[in-house]
């Protein structure tokens, strides 16, 4: 049996008051907070081997290089890829999905192709896609969800044709928690020769992901989301796609041999790592892995389950609260609004008693729009979160509502 009070323990930030309370940080969703050992490898980085990787002929250099090359090999574990290749880091899920909007895009996407998206995306699952279609003169076409947030199936297959090159879809919504069928989607898709790409922002932290298992194309995601450093992010993609496809930016490390008539490209994964990288956030990156992996993805959903559905029933008990997102299958996401009163201020409200919830459309505007809501206010858990945590977060709704008469 794990100790929550111990997993806490891990992480110093949550030891702190804020406004005079002891804090509650609920804005998991946003970024994770970062464990001790996360912290640790930052630092011993700075103060033991900094030096940058693959070039130096010295010892700090090669304890680098490890180092980070060590990081490379958790992910490829952690998300089951087949080859070491196949993961290329990036600053981001935004900078991944970004990376293959702009080179699978410039090889494979034509006029009058289609790249199917859904209602539930990020702005970072939106904009790189618009901008290439109208670069390529494409269409952009979305899945709309119903009432639950939960995308209509039968309106994906109605989309899907002859057309559709790609499609690209968010694993677990960041606005509404909901887990998209995936393995459905990917296998519909396959059906008719297109590609898949998931974001897996926030499905990375809470789910089992097997890339193999899923069969994507395409899955990206941000370290910070999985309490490593801000910066630092993995593409994963399948060998014979990345292969195919042309280098993102130019410059060292991503060459083989330069001369001022013609440059040939280094090997995967390196084809896609122009210029120095973020050397110590990615070493520090292994370690939140790592910390994943000590406690098992098993322990942390079922932790975050049992927090989710106490809030759930909790918040839906409050007459004025209602909860926006309601589908069956929910990543420990909790987003709400409250008749009369604005998100913003329930955020400022909650913020006075040292509880930090994130308010606003979540970057998930058409989203919003679909709810015919401007935004939520938005609770999301993790595994260093407590009940009694969530009862602070009802006690703080309930005395907003109270004030607000
Ligand atoms: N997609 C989803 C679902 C997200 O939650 C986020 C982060 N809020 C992103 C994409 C973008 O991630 P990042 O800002 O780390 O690049």
């Amino acid at each position: 049996m794990i100790d929550v009070q111990k997993i806490k323990q891990d992480f110093p930030i949550l030891h702190q008051e804020v406004n005079g309370h002891p804090l509650v940080y609920f804005d998991n969703a946003a970024t994770t907070q970062k464990p001790q050992s996360v912290i640790d490898a930052l630092n011993q980085y700075y103060t033991g081997y900094n030096s940058n990787v693959h070039r130096g002929a010295h010892a700090l250099a090669d304890k680098a290089t490890r180092e980070f090359e060590a990081t490379r090999e958790t992910i490829q574990k952690f998300l089951n890829a087949e080859h070491l290749e196949e993961i290329i880091f990036t600053r981001g899920t935004t900078e991944g999905i970004n990376l293959v909007a702009a080179t699978f895009g410039k090889a494979f996407i034509n006029e009058g192709d289609e790249i199917i998206i859904s209602s539930l995306e990020h702005h970072s699952n939106i904009v790189p896609w618009q901008m290439l279609c109208e670069q390529k003169g494409a269409i952009l076409k979305v899945i709309p969800v119903n009432d639950n947030g939960e995308i209509i199936f039968e309106e994906y297959l109605n989309l899907l044709s002859d057309k559709t090159k790609l499609v690209s879809v968010v694993h677990a919504s960041n606005a509404l928690g909901t887990i998209n069928p995936v393995k459905d989607i990917i296998r519909e898709a396959h059906k008719i020769g297109a590609k898949v790409l998931l974001d897996g922002a926030q499905s990375s932290a809470h789910l089992h992901i097997d890339v193999q298992d899923l069969d994507c194309d395409f899955f990206v995601f941000s370290a910070h989301k999985v309490f490593g450093p801000t910066g630092i992010g993995a593409l994963y993609g399948k060998k014979d796609l990345l292969n195919a496809m042309p280098p993102y930016q130019g410059g060292g490390e991503m060459i083989k041999e330069v001369t001022f008539e013609k440059t040939t490209y280094n090997e995967l994964p390196y084809k896609f790592e122009a210029g120095t990288p973020n050397i110590a956030d990615t070493v520090a990156f292994r370690h939140a892995l790592e910390y994943v992996n000590e406690l098992g993805k098993d322990f942390i959903s079922a932790r975050e389950n049992e927090l989710l559905t106490y809030a759930t029933e909790q918040l839906n008990a409050i007459d004025k609260v209602r909860i926006i997102g309601t589908a069956a299958k929910k990543v420990s996401v909790i987003s709400f609004v409250i008749e009369g009163i604005h998100p913003y201020d329930i955020g400022m409200m909650l913020d006075a008693r040292g509880i930090a919830i994130r308010t606003g459309h979540h970057c998930t505007q058409p989203l919003m729009n679909r709810f015919g809501l401007e935004g939520t206010a938005r609770a999301s858990f993790a595994v260093y979160n407590s009940l009694e945590e969530v009862d602070k977060l009802v006690e703080g709704i309930k005395r907003i509502i109270k004030m607000f008469g």
